[in-house]
């Protein structure tokens, strides 16, 4: 499904993020990608998607050479990929069931299916009472969820979700976790990337960690595991004020909104 032979990649400027990587991922497995700031992980995940071409080695995905592929052919190709970005991509004018309808309506969905879909996915993330709402209505955690919704809506084969790095709530990317696991569940293969090793070791899922571009350890000990056996301390949430403080952020930024739009003296 996706396989990486002897993959290097090379910036400009001379830095080598990956040396010499080979991985194979099969259809429906779940794999976290580890490793601290500046190994590789976003340089491997940018190959995947082919926003990024290896300098050396070859990288196959779903029976396609990467390394090869036409220009025209990568819109085509990403259709096979649900992605969550870090930083989340939402369109900010417009609601959450339009968010996600609007990555049916790219691929020429019609509006019949798009009324059934839309719903559903959004009910498995969670959200189903929030459509209408628009991205900055929503906490942090609701606005990830969206993207989550987004990535899955077309039934893509491979799910990436970039966690984002920093002050995020533990809690955050367990509920995140366990949503993937739900997705996969149904036979999608999932790629999750993360810096918390913390976090990886609470599943029994297959843990690839990358440092200074080489793969230090592929670790498949857990798989099959039941989360049971996974008893740990309650992970450091120390970071909960800060998932706090982006609520606040989020709440004052809509109440200044009010004022502008709803306020009397607005009104002509
Ligand atoms: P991670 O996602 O694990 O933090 P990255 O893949 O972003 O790691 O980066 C790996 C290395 O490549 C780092 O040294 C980083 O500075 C470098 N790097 C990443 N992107 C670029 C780029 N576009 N140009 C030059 N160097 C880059």
């Amino acid at each position: 499904m996706i396989e990486f032979k002897n993959v290097s990649k090379s910036y400009g400027n001379g830095t080598k993020a990956l040396d010499n990587v080979s991985m194979k991922i099969e259809q429906g497995e779940f794999v976290f990608i580890v490793g601290d700031s500046g190994a590789g992980k976003s340089t491997l995940l940018k190959i995947i998607m082919r926003e990024e071409v290896a300098t050396e080695g070859t990288v196959v995905i779903k029976n396609r050479l990467l390394n090869t592929m036409k220009k025209k052919d990568i819109p085509y190709f990403r259709r096979h990929l649900g992605i969550v970005f870090q930083d989340f991509r939402l369109i900010p004018t417009m609601t959450v069931y339009d968010n996600v309808a609007f990555a049916m309506r790219v691929i020429g969905a019609k509006e019949k299916r798009i009324s059934k879909r839309v719903p559903y996915v959004l009910d498995l993330v969670g959200l189903g009472s929030k459509a209408d709402s628009l991205p900055n209505e929503l906490s942090g955690g609701e606005q990830q969820r969206v993207a989550l919704a987004r990535a899955v809506v077309n039934n893509a084969d491979i799910i990436i979700a970039d966690e984002p790095t920093g002050n995020i709530d533990a809690k955050r990317s367990c509920e995140i976790v366990e949503m993937l696991e739900k997705i996969n569940a149904t036979g999608t293969t999932v790629v999750m990337v993360t810096h918390s090793e913390e976090l990886v070791r609470r599943y029994g899922r297959r843990i690839i960690t990358i440092e200074d571009g080489k793969i230090r350890s592929d670790d498949i000990s857990r798989v099959g595991q039941k989360r049971e056996d996974f008893v740990l301390p309650d992970l450091d949430i120390g970071s909960k004020r800060a998932a706090r403080e982006v609520d606040e952020f989020i709440r004052s930024y809509h109440s200044d909104r009010r004022d502008v739009n709803g306020g009397e003296s607005d009104e002509q």
